[in-house]
């Protein structure tokens, strides 16, 4: 699946899984409509000056970049979960934000040193000042990126404005508006990345819990949440594919009385021994295996039918005869048995596992210790 950052930009349910990942979301929708001003500004500045008559070819040309790079900045999208991808987009969307700033700086320069052009003067003025503030705020993913956007937006206007008005009040405040922006900039990149630690290690306590919340503490199987879900897609992939599917559920014999004559604490160990033997013994890749119960266990085993997986069942149930559980108080004395199912066309899984439990009920029925596969 590659969902495109559009999920995201929606707000869906897209939840980024990485710093750089989160860096990446930031970025796109800090970014995305930024260009728009630029092209906005430079309208204004033509409008409200004679450069369009003067320069009408320039004047368009600037303003056609300007559009190019607002357009870019929309088009130019992140695959979110191709996170190989990330930094040649982080680096080709700074790249034109780069451009737009420089084009800005250079142009508005220009224009501010012609005398004709004097009107443009005040909204030029105001323009780099709002750019530069945006820079300093929403840019602050990258504080050295940042400080190089600002710096083109803003210097040659600082500059132009200084040589103009050589040590007049304009160029002292457009300095220090700078140095204000500069430290401004620095602020918001730590509290951006304050932000992306706390949001990481929520990710990573989100995982920890979601993971803990999927398995069983005893015996660290998957636990019956998990093996519902596992259930349900293994059926439906079986379905697609065409493939069999096997399901066995394993219990436990009279394991009360188990408990009742060696205690709970030996009760405990006994699962957890049993859990390792279903684990050794039958749980290879691709097997989903979980405590579904007290002491009742369930195997998914994908490509099998019912009669190879019984053979699978049966000489586990053997071997727990004569190998005994080991470190277990009263091993020899623990027994199981199993019913077994696969799957038929169209079934569900939810149906799969009721015949697989009735077929465990007539193992334990016709006397325990046995297997017994499910009618179709
Ligand atoms: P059957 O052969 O019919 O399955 O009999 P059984 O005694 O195994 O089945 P029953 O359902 O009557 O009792 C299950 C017992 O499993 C009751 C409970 O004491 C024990 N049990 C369930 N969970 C745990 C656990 O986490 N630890 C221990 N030690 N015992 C448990
Ligand atoms: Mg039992
Ligand atoms: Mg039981």
């Amino acid at each position: 699946m590659n969902r495109s950052i559009r999920d995201a930009d929606a707000g869906s349910a897209v939840v980024a899984p990485g710093r750089l990942r989160q860096e990446v979301f930031d970025t796109r929708r800090r970014m995305r409509i930024g260009g728009v001003f630029y092209l906005f500004g430079w309208t204004l500045l033509v409008a409200y000056s004679p450069l369009g008559s003067v320069y009408p070819v320039h004047a368009l040309a600037v303003a056609a970049a300007f559009l190019v790079l607002a357009v870019l900045r929309v088009v130019v999208r992140p695959a979110l979960d191709n996170e190989r991808a990330h930094p040649r987009w982080l680096n080709l969307q700074w790249g034109i934000v780069f451009a737009t700033a420089a084009l800005w700086g250079v142009a508005s320069g220009l224009v501010m040193l012609d005398a004709r052009f004097a009107a443009a003067n005040v909204p030029i003025l105001l323009c780099t000042v709002a750019y530069a503030t945006a820079c300093a705020h929403t840019l602050s993913m990258r504080r050295g990126r940042a400080l190089a956007c600002l710096t083109l937006v803003y210097l040659p206007a600082l500059c132009v404005t200084w040589r103009v008005d050589a040590g007049a009040g304009p160029a002292w405040a457009l300095l220090v508006y700078f140095a204000y922006l500069v430290l401004a900039l620095v602020s918001s990149h730590r509290e951006y990345r304050l932000r992306l630690d706390l949001d990481e290690e929520l990710r990573i306590q989100r995982d920890r819990f979601e993971t803990l919340s999927r398995l069983d503490a005893l015996t660290g199987l998957a636990n019956r949440r998990h093996f519902s879900e596992a259930l349900d897609a293994e059926v439906a992939r079986a379905h697609v594919e065409d493939q069999p599917l096997a399901l066995l559920i394993v219990d436990i014999d009279h394991f009360k009385r188990f408990n009742d004559t060696h205690g709970h604490v030996a009760g405990d160990l006994a699962l957890v021994a049993f859990a390792q033997r279903l684990r050794e013994q039958l749980g290879e890749r691709g097997v989903q295996l979980a405590r579904v119960g007290g002491e009742e266990f369930a195997l998914l085993l994908p490509g099998l039918r019912a009669d190879a997986a019984a053979v699978l069942a049966d000489r586990f149930r053997v071997d727990l005869g004569t190998s005994p559980l080991p470190l277990v108080v009263g091993a020899d004395a623990v027994r199981a048995s199993i019913g077994v199912a696969d799957l038929l066309p169209g079934e569900m899984g939810e149906a799969m596992y009721l015949r697989a439990d009735r077929a465990l009920y007539r193992a334990k029925a016709e006397g325990r210790d046995r297997v017994v596969c499910a009618e179709g």
